[in-house]
């Protein structure tokens, strides 16, 4: 099993200053690879940079630019393979008909990861292991830097990444063979249906509401980038709205994530299956997203239903993914079954005798089935949907 371990850096002040210059020659370096196959892409005759050509370009970079030549040398190889999976996905969409921006270079803001592909070739973890009370983490030309470990790491360490958030910096371990802690069967199953005004709402009649500061954040957010819209590019005023827009989106995310943490742990604590609706992120996200302004990084344009409905929308709608990616990790590593079935007509069909028909759903809150008179809230209802529809994907499954 796969997990990612994630703890906060405790750099001193010297070596904030060069873990700084690290992302920043390695966005140049990004930058430059990016440079050279927009230019070959330009000329006529359409020729194609690949991901080999850069790297063997890579060691003389390295030999005769001495800034470039400092770094790790595997981690600037992942930096160029992550062009290559930008470039990639980009070819992909022209493939399949799009018309999608081309790739974009990385501004001083928007580059804020550095990935070591293996533990121990240009960074070793815990690599002060004698101390006995701090663990380090030593990151080639940077030195050991403190790493605050709230808790044990498991497994074998695949790759290593340092992240700047803000004024922050956190060492991310992405570990395989973590071995699994399964708990005791409980022999109970849930349907749980998610939603815009309650996040999660079970089978059994429990909610997990949305809490107001996701609605406040997402608020505060459509204001700040509203201010962020009226600043001129270039201006001191306008760096500081960005960070400000930055900083909210970082708070929104670190809540959702602990939201998800939460509601995940109670149902794996509790039961043994776990039926959810599959989610296609397409649909739930059309109706209002805000489309970011290409030219405008952080700035939203307008839609119809109105930047903060559309905001609101996408914070809630964000909060899914999360969860769902938050209960499989937990589920896998507690050995409880996640079930996801087709979504299709679980609000409109009549959890007690199966009749299906719009008119069933009265209101958003109400369902009341026209057939048998079975009147429940229409979250609930949908959740003994999901669940029975589980139910039955599980025993076709291990029939
Ligand atoms: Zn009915």
């Amino acid at each position: 099993m796969r997990r990612a371990f994630r703890f906060q850096l405790r750099p001193t002040v010297r070596q904030t200053a060069t873990l700084t210059t690290m992302l920043d020659d390695h966005r140049i370096l990004y930058n430059a690879g990016l440079q050279e196959r927009r230019e070959a892409w330009r000329h006529p005759s359409r020729t194609t940079v690949r991901y080999g050509d850069q790297s063997a370009q890579l060691t003389e970079i390295r030999a005769v630019d001495p800034e470039q030549g400092r770094w790790s040398f595997s981690s600037q190889q992942a930096t160029l393979r992550r062009l290559d999976r930008a470039m990639a996905a980009f070819f992909r969409r022209v493939k399949a008909g799009g018309k999608p921006g081309y790739p974009r270079f990385k501004g001083r803001n928007w580059f804020d990861t550095v990935v070591w592909p293996r533990d121990g070739d240009g960074c070793r973890w815990d690599s002060q292991p004698h101390h006995p009370t701090q663990t380090r983490v030593r990151l080639q030309a940077v030195g050991h830097v403190k790493v605050h470990q709230h808790r044990p790491v498991r497994g074998t360490i695949k790759t290593i990444s340092v992240k700047r958030e803000g004024r922050r910096w956190y060492v991310l371990l992405s570990c395989d063979h973590v071995p699994a802690e399964p708990l005791p069967a409980t022999g109970t199953a849930v349907g749980v249906d998610l939603g815009v005004a309650s996040l999660a709402t079970f089978s059994d009649g429990r909610q997990v509401d949305n809490p107001r500061y996701l609605a406040a954040a997402a608020d505060r957010l459509a204001h700040a980038q509203q201010m962020l819209s009226r600043k001129k590019r270039g201006s001191a005023r306008r760096r500081k709205a960005v960070a400000k827009v930055a900083g909210l989106h970082r708070r929104v995310r670190r809540q959702r994530l602990d939201l998800a943490h939460r509601t995940a742990l109670g149902l794996i604590r509790e039961y043994d299956l776990i039926a959810v609706e599959a989610l296609r992120v397409g649909n739930m996200t059309r109706r209002a997203a805000p489309r970011p302004d290409p030219d405008r990084p952080g700035v939203f344009l307008p839609n119809g239903q109105g930047a903060k409905s559309g905001l609101n929308r996408s914070v809630l709608d964000a909060g899914w993914g999360v969860f769902l990616d938050v209960l499989r990790a937990k589920a896998e590593s507690a050995g409880r079954v996640v079930v996801e079935v087709e979504p299709a007509h679980t609000s409109r069909t009549c959890a007690a005798c199966g009749h299906c028909a719009a008119e069933n759903r009265r209101t958003q809150a109400v369902f009341a089935c026209t057939a048998c008179g079975h009147a429940a809230h229409a979250d609930v209802n949908a959740a003994a949907n999901i669940l029975r529809a589980g139910l039955a994907r599980q025993a076709t499954h291990s029939a």
